[in-house]
């Protein structure tokens, strides 16, 4: 049987409208103007001022800052001198208050409250929180993978889901904006953020950041179900020098809009209410202080009307640690003129008292301030909390449900990537023995990584009672008379070797659960790639049992494992894949899930050999001067399935195209095995020659397809003129006409592109 499959763009917006999902309505019509209008006619100064501060929950909590008070109170008192006195607009979550639904409940009241009544503007109060893979931050919540991983299922449908459910269970709590997705490019595997990315690729990462936006925000924020997204970190920060976080980047105009910015405007132009600024600094100019990407590019060239907050005390940091600034105060002045709406400011009130300061010594126009505020109030009006800022009573039913710990357990499993599989050494029999070791095996922290009830996401206290470890759900699956567990290694150092080896000999298979521990930002910074050295000598010991040997790889980035590889039988990646991660883990070891999901990274072999599967041809010329250098140690969009997949009939429409033509490239995929899977066809294309020297293959369209054991399907994608486009030599988009050659799956064409 020969599956016809749809285009596969038309098909994404299939699913789209499927689901009722349209293009938000334009930000601004008539009447929301006229309310914004009459609001801020009754404002004045500080209370614009205030607005454009955010403070973090700490500043209102019993306590001090970074040391609140236990179990957590909020401070009435200082709840009223922040918000009435100072008028502060926006509240923002830090790690270590996750609480249950009923503190959120009673937080966003007390500040409601206060807010609506107390304050001269009675302003509703904006609270914004990282709510990045589920509500982290609530007691009990769905807790999907980490966006590599998501990334990894290639499947936008699934990021859609997750900012769904992920916007349901945030807003029953009260909370109307999360601080998500990350849209940066994972282009540096050292970047201790890599895993809140889609990963390297600019056309899948835009893909991803569409569906995941569209599934906060719905068709209107206004939906007492939905949340605004905050796109982050506009931008530049995914690709700093050093692999450190938060450390310069130095990125050529020509690579911002070619790479840098197409996810975000995919998002922004998909209704996106707001971003974040990067923290890092690009060319030398931080981006908080940079007028012409806030200003210049964000509003004049790509149209975005949001609201833009800073970063985490990123204004200060002008001065602290950019040295751009000589003091708060100029570095205050920098950043509002560049275009910065809110500062994230988050522990004093200065901010509010300077800038008032600033714009009554003409330093900064009010029609800066004015511009912010419209934006601020703008949002609040969107999400309707001018009527209802206070938490749901009793209409979320499906928080923590069955149903959305189903989609989290799809989403999981969809990511998971088989690497390596030598003589099907999976899926693995229920009767046999297992030997399960490593640091990874016996921990839900590090399945599910940073901003996780914390911030580094490493407190077990937070974790759901009753969610698994690799150990629990492989004892629950088959059985734990038939699982031994010895923990071999921490993360860093060897425990029980000799316990491990000397179990080896009872067991049929060794399942070593390897990778990292939590992090995110700077505390992840890590000096070298390698898997830490500890691990790979308890693998090499394992090995030398001569047991089969399956590695798990929980990790947030792609540690080297080139020494250990060899020694393996089969390899798999979960990524962090969450609280159901290892439910769908066991699902796969044992054959119950037929892996489908496929790196959204180049895997590297070599530490100092860090190079993107687009490179161009000049980085893969080899000592040897041939053009073998490229030599990572799993390509971009590899994964391997328990069944085989083949490829033939790579049709063209034509094999010329127009700058007003649509190409069809047509693909037949079977399903040559025993076992029904997923395959995720790619399509790449290569400019042959251009005049800005060309990447040596570009992903530029991809479909999800499920196929029958022993069935085929026909895939037809539609390539246009933009679809191939490059940033020439004048920094603006261009498709050269020339030859083009188009891989799918191992099968190659050409086709000229004539131009007009
Ligand atoms: C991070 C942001 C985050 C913010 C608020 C910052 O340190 O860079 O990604 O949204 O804190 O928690």
């Amino acid at each position: 049987m020969t599956l016809r499959m749809g285009l596969s763009r038309t098909m994404v917006k299939l699913f789209f409208l499927g689901l009722g999902i349209f293009p938000l309505a334009a930000q601004s019509d008539a009447a929301l103007e006229a309310r914004i209008d009459a609001i801020m006619a009754k404002m004045e100064l500080v209370d614009k001022v205030g607005e454009m501060t955010q403070l973090t929950i700490d500043m209102v909590s019993v306590g001090e800052p970074y040391r609140v008070a236990e179990p957590h109170r909020i401070d009435m008192e200082k709840l009223r001198r922040v918000l009435v006195e100072y008028r502060v607009g926006s509240i923002l979550n830090v790690g270590g208050h996750a609480y249950t639904r009923e503190h959120w409940h009673e937080v966003i009241r007390a500040i409601q409250d206060v807010a609506t009544k107390e304050k001269p503007t009675g302003i509703p109060v904006l609270y914004g929180i990282d709510a990045i893979h589920g509500a982290n931050y609530t007691m009990g919540a769905t807790l999907f993978p980490q966006q590599i991983g998501l990334a990894a299922t290639w499947n936008p449908g699934l990021a859609y889901e997750m900012g769904r459910i992920t916007a349901y269970e945030t807003r029953s709590c009260g909370i109307p904006w999360t601080f998500s997705p990350v849209l940066d490019n994972g282009r540096n595997p050292l970047w201790p953020r890599f895993w809140e990315t889609f990963g390297e690729d600019v056309y899948l990462a835009a893909e991803m950041g569409e569906a995941i936006t569209r599934g906060y925000q719905g068709n209107a924020i206004s939906d007492p179900h939905r949340v605004a997204a905050c796109l982050k970190h506009f931008m530049g920060y995914g690709i700093p020098l050093s692999g450190k976080d938060r450390t310069p980047a130095y990125i050529p105009d020509r690579l911002l809009r070619e790479v840098v910015m197409p996810p975000f405007q995919r998002a922004m132009e998909a209704g996106a209410a707001t971003v974040m600024i990067c923290s890092g600094e690009i060319n030398g100019i931080p981006v908080h202080a940079d007028k012409r990407i806030l200003t210049d590019i964000l509003r004049g060239e790509m149209g975005f009307q949001g609201v833009a907050v800073s970063d985490w005390e990123d204004i200060r940091y002008l001065y602290t640690r950019h040295r751009v600034a000589a003091d708060y105060k100029e570095a205050i002045k920098l950043s509002i003129n560049a275009g910065v709406d809110m500062s994230m400011v988050p522990t004093d009130l200065e901010f509010p008292r300077l800038l008032r300061e600033l714009v009554e010594e003409g330093q900064v126009p009010m029609a800066r301030i004015d511009e912010a505020v419209r934006r601020i109030l703008r949002l609040k009006l969107q999400l309707g909390l001018f009527e209802n800022a206070y938490p749901p009573q009793g209409e979320d039913p499906l928080f923590a449900s069955e149903g959305h710990a189903t989609a989290s357990r799809m989403a999981a499993a969809e990511s998971i990537t088989l690497l390596k599989n030598e003589k099907s050494l999976l899926p693995l029999a229920k009767t046999s023995r297992l030997l399960v070791t490593g640091p990874t095996a016996n921990s839900l922290n590090y399945l599910n990584g940073g901003w996780t009830g914390t911030w580094q996401g490493d407190d077990s206290k937070y974790n759901t009672p009753g969610k698994q470890t690799v150990l629990d759900a492989l004892r629950a699956a088959a059985g734990a008379e038939q699982i031994t567990y010895v923990p071999g290694a921490t993360i860093s150092s060897l425990l029980d070797v000799k316990a491990a080896v000397a179990a080896a000999a009872g067991a049929d298979v060794i399942v070593a659960c390897l990778g990292e521990a939590t992090y995110t930002e700077k505390p992840g910074d890590i000096d070298d790639l390698d898997l830490p050295l500890a691990q790979q000598e308890l693998v090499k010991a394992l090995a030398a049992t001569g047991k089969p040997l399956v590695l798990v790889l929980a990790q947030g980035r792609p540690r080297i494992i080139r020494e250990i590889e060899p020694l393996a039988g089969a390899i798999v990646m979960t990524y962090l894949p969450g609280n159901e991660g290892a439910a769908a883990l066991s699902d796969i070891l044992y054959g119950e899930v037929n892996p489908s999901g496929k790196l959204p990274f180049t895997y590297p072999r070599y530490s100092n050999d860090l190079v993107t599967y687009d490179h161009k041809a000049a980085e893969s010329f080899s000592r040897d001067f041939s053009f073998n250098a490229f030599n990572p140690q799993y390509p971009f969009g590899f994964g391997l399935s328990y069944t085989r997949f083949g490829y033939e009939s790579l049709n063209l429409s034509s094999d010329t195209l127009r700058a007003d033509g649509v190409l069809l490239v047509s693909i037949t995929v079977t399903n040559g095995g025993e076992a029904d899977g997923m395959e995720v066809v790619q399509l790449y294309t290569t400019d042959e020659v251009a005049s800005v020297s060309p990447s040596v293959r570009r992903l530029r369209a991809f479909e999800k397809v499920f196929i029958g054991a022993g069935d085929s399907a026909e895939v037809i994608f539609e390539l246009r003129p933009s679809d191939l486009a490059f940033v020439g030599q004048d920094n603006r988009w261009v498709t050269e006409p020339g030859w083009f050659a188009i891989s799918i799956g191992g099968e190659k064409a050409r086709f000229y592109y004539k131009g007009k």
